[in-house]
Formats: structure tokens, sequence, C-alpha cells
């Protein structure tokens, strides 16, 4: 599903070179819950950004369902992103002045669905992540916890087989970020790839996999809590 190799991303500061992933190899299965922690700089957003393809590597491959990202231009990966890639940040990234509906129907406009239908899946996920009644809402009306979730289903409205959130409860109270974590495990439990940076060393637990990064580079990969005496909820 996931492959890196060799995959690097160095930012020039100053006059010189910082490796902010140096030499990362990684293979994620398909279908996996894969948790990524490690000290804040050790490069969990460089890697999030670069499997999502916001952001480019500088040396090395990454190859996503079959599609060796490097080699695709601006166009191709945005349209590659909008099909199969779910992405969610600590900051919610909602546009202000429109509706939750309007910030969940954004992903569908850009893949040219139908009015009709995109208003329908729009109120599906909206009422599965249990805030359809704030759907004529604009976002900054909504509580934090309630952000993050037209955030979640706007990541899940095209049914990606990769959601990426990169600490998606970081700005939430721990019984708020509880919830937020239970939408990502059922998402993670239809078969699908999860890849998840977190703080929180407890929703380890819940992946199936723990890859801690330390200076840029891979410094721990574990077996998680999930799956273990038949998943840990
Ligand atoms: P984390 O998400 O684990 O906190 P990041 O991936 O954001 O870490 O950053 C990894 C390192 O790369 C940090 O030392 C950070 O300062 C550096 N870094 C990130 N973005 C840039 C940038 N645009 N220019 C220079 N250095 C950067
Ligand atoms: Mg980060």
């Amino acid at each position: 599903m996931i492959s890196m190799s060799k995959l690097a991303r160095t930012y020039r500061v100053g006059d010189a070179d910082f490796h902010a992933l140096n030499g990362i190899d990684l293979e994620i299965a398909r279908g996996s819950f894969v948790a990524v922690v490690g000290k804040s700089g050790s490069g969990k957003t460089t890697l999030a950004n670069l499997v999502t393809g916001i952001d480019r590597p500088s040396a090395g491959r990454i190859v996503v369902e079959g599609s060796d990202l490097g080699a695709l231009d601006e166009s191709a990966l945005a349209r590659w992103r909008g099909g199969k890639v779910g992405v969610v940040f600590q900051s919610f990234q909602l546009l202000p002045t429109l509706t939750v509906a309007e910030n969940v129907m954004l992903p569908m406009d850009f893949l040219g669905v139908d009015a009709r239908l995109s208003r329908e899946r729009t109120m599906e996920i909206l009422a599965k992540v249990g805030i359809v009644d704030q759907a004529a809402k604009l976002p900054l009306a909504l509580s934090g916890g309630q952000q993050q979730r037209v955030a979640i289903a706007r990541a899940l409205v095209n049914d990606p087989v990769l959601l990426v959130a990169d600490e998606p409860t970081g700005n939430l109270d721990s019984r708020t970020a509880e919830d937020v974590l239970d939408l990502f495990s059922e998402f993670a439990d239809g078969g699908r790839t999860l890849l998840l940076v977190t703080h929180e060393r407890d929703f380890s637990a819940r992946a199936d996999r723990v890859i801690t990064l330390r200076d840029g580079r891979i410094d721990g990969d574990v077996s998680g809590g999930r799956g273990r005496n038949g998943g840990v909820r």
C-alpha cells in the first residue's frame, strides 16, 4: 500500500542543509492502522506530508497504492490525492466562510460529483460523525470537537483508501479526543489504511503498529494493541 525507500526531505536553512527526514525505509500494509509517534521536531509532519503528496521528497522514493508520488506532476498529484486520500490536521483547516455542509462538499466539487449526490453524501457522512444538525452553520459557531468532526467528514466523503491524520486530537479535550479516535478506529475497521500522527501514547493501543521517529529516522517499529484479544476498543 505504502512503500518508502531511502526517503529523505532536506530543508535549506541559511547555508546549511537540515535533514528533517533522513533515509526512511518503511512498508505499510493495506488495511493497517499505523501510529507515528516521536518528539516535537522528529519529522512526523514532514513524513505525513510526503505520504499525502502535500510535500515532495528531496531524495528516495515513495509509492502509495501503486503511484510513485515523486513522478507525478502537480495536477496529477492533486487528482490522485482527491480520489484516494483523506487528510485531517490538528488545526481542522475548515474554510470559515463556507457552511459545514459546503466544507464537506468541497472534495466532491473537486472530483466533479453531481450536486444532488454530493448533498446526499454530505448529509449521510455528517450523520455518521454525529453533527448533521450543524450542517447549515459556519464552522466557527461549532466547538473544537465538532469542527474536527467536520474535517473528518470532509476527509472521508470521497471514500478514500488512505486516511492521514496529523495530531488530529491536539486541540481537543481528552474526552472529545477519544470520540474522534473512535471514528478513526471505525474507519480502520473498514479495511482502509490509517496513518495517525499522535503525541498521545495511549492511542498507540488502538493501532496495529507504532512507528517512532527520532531526528528524522525510524527509532522504533513495534506492534500496537489493536487486534490483540480481539482488538482494543
Ligand atoms: P514534528 O511534526 O515531528 O514536530 P516536523 O516534521 O514538523 O516535526 O519537523 C521536523 C524538523 O524539520 C523540525 O526540526 C523542523 O524545525 C524542521 N522543519 C520543518 N519544516 C521546515 C521548513 N519549512 N524549513 C526548515 N525546517 C523545517
Ligand atoms: Mg508535527
